[in-house]
């Protein structure tokens, strides 16, 4: 069913849901914004945030640092309780709720399934608001995806002038609305202008057809000599990638506790065996890996691409290095053709 919520009418249901939920939403941090808890400060509230939040919201369901054990010096171990408090995620964009469905591949597959993961990602609800108007460093529609692209969340939200549309997906999404009034004929209409419009309106930033050969094809080319010259090595473009995921367990003797942190490929460290050889030495392997792995590797394992267009990595890379602009250089590098 689709229902309407009304500007006004924001911070009084976002006070109804947070009775059951923890709600996480946009809001203001400093100079930019992210998600964090909704403390009833409807001022610092960012829905109309003209591009994505710095940081990306996977690190609600994958914190940065996080202890999987406790453990004492006679041996007994024990695990954190799962967190499987209620949440609920209010105006993430599609890219990154899409990005969650991307990862569910990686921690909740059929062969391998993280107990904290999976406990997050079960009692959460998702709130998807539609980019009306996707900023210029926005490619999802390239990339499998697109502004109002539904993967992933219980609710679609579009943005409809005075108040917003709300399309109940799921069951969750339909317990959330429940006291909401119905949308109108009139306001289902508008809808799908604005997201028809948002859709067509994006360029496509490269060509996807042919890359991944391109790219397997071009494994050992000067190409990635030339591309990585101007990479710092900082890890930027990973650690606010909504779908990068590597990352190091460490044992803290001190604390009695093992970590799981954050880790990148970008980092010559990351890749550095315990003999001290790198199969990654430089940054040239590196930034082979980490367009690689997106563009070829996930293909290889899931049949998609593994980045869903979010333009984190090309509006806060440093020195402005640019995936869109390495990949159409990259799909256009020779293939050789071999004729039987
Ligand atoms: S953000 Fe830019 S400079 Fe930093 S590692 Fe990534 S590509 Fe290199
Ligand atoms: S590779 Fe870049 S554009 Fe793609 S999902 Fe990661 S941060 Fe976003």
């Amino acid at each position: 069913m689709n229902y309407i919520l009304s500007r006004n009418d924001i911070p009084k249901v976002l006070e109804m849901w947070s009775k059951t939920h923890q709600v996480f939403a946009p809001q203001k941090y400093s100079n930019f914004s992210a998600f964090l808890p909704y403390e009833g400060k409807a001022e610092q509230l960012c829905l109309e945030y003209p591009h994505n939040t710095r940081y990306p919201p996977k690190a609600l369901f994958l914190p940065q640092s996080e202890e999987l054990l406790s453990y004492t010096k006679d041996g007994q171990a024990s695990e954190p309780a799962l967190d499987a408090k209620p949440k609920l995620i209010f105006g993430i964009h599609a890219c990154d709720t899409r990005a969650m469905t991307l990862l569910d591949t990686v921690f909740d597959a059929k062969d391998y399934q993280d107990p904290f993961w999976k406990a997050r990602r079960e009692s959460t609800a998702i709130i998807t608001l539609g980019c009306d108007e996707p900023c210029s460093t926005c490619f999802c529609t390239t990339v499998e995806g697109g502004p109002f692209n539904r993967q992933g969340a219980d609710i679609i939200m579009t943005d409809i002038g005075e108040s917003f549309h709300l399309e109940a997906l799921t069951p969750k999404g339909e317990n959330l609305c429940k006291d909401l009034p119905y949308a109108s004929a009139a306001e289902d209409r508008k809808v799908s202008n604005v997201q028809e419009k948002a859709t067509s309106d994006m360029p496509k930033a490269f060509d996807t057809e042919g890359l991944k050969t391109a790219l397997d094809a071009n494994f050992d080319s000067s190409y990635w000599e030339e591309v990585q010259r101007s990479c710092l090595g900082c890890g930027v473009c990973t650690f606010l990638c909504p779908t990068c995921f590597c990352f190091d367990i460490a044992d803290e003797a001190a604390r009695s506790k093992r970590y799981r942190n954050w880790d990148t490929c970008m980092f010559s460290v990351y890749s550095r065996e315990a003999s001290g050889h790198n199969p990654r030495p430089s940054r040239k392997e590196r930034t082979r890996q980490r367009l690689m792995h997106k563009y070829s590797y996930w293909v290889d394992q899931i049949g998609k691409i593994g980045c869903t267009g979010c333009g984190r990595c090309v509006r806060y890379c440093p020195v402005g290095l640019d995936i869109r602009a390495m990949l159409r250089e990259a799909g256009k590098l020779p293939v050789e053709v071999i004729h039987a």
